[in-house]
């Protein structure tokens, strides 16, 4: 069993839609190990996306993820960074296979719904972002 970091978005979160999310990923067989609601501000949302200062969505995106409370979550799986991605879908909405986290329930590029880790690394370095020493230990 491996872990990745999900967090659903403010827009989903928003739009009431967040209990309907745990609900697709516990489905698509994921087991929750860790989960928190809480809302980030310039500092933390610009840390946690610093990957991607520079581009030209980056002040947007920061924007998006302070407007409102985010819900991150441990999730675990066989090969769970993999199998999230795929259940999440594509960036944007637009391209996301049907029956996927982001197809279901996302507004648009930007506003997506979701994240999900792209690396067994940056699942690691995410998780302890949000989750401290106690938490992680229980998993
Ligand atoms: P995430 O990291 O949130 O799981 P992702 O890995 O599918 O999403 P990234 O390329 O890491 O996509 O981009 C991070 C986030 O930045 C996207 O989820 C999206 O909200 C936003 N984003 C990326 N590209 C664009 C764009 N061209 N226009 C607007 N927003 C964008
Ligand atoms: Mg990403």
């Amino acid at each position: 069993m491996s872990h990745t970091l999900a967090i659903i978005k403010p827009d989903a979160v928003e739009s009431g839609n967040a209990g309907k999310i745990l609900a697709h990923l516990e489905t698509a067989g994921f087991a929750i190990r860790a989960l928190r609601l809480t809302t980030l501000n310039q500092a933390q949302a610009g840390a946690f996306y610093a990957v991607h200062q520079g581009r030209p969505f980056y002040d947007e995106l920061v924007e998006f993820m302070t407007s409102g409370p985010v819900v991150p979550l441990v999730l675990e799986a066989d090969d769970a960074v993999a199998k999230l991605r795929e259940t999440i879908g594509a960036t944007d909405p637009a391209e996301a296979a049907a029956g996927t986290v982001r197809k279901l329930y996302a507004e648009s590029k930007g506003r997506n719904a979701i994240h999900a880790s792209d690396s067994d690394a940056n699942a690691e370095t995410e998780i302890a972002f949000f989750f401290s020493t106690h938490e992680r230990l229980g998993l």
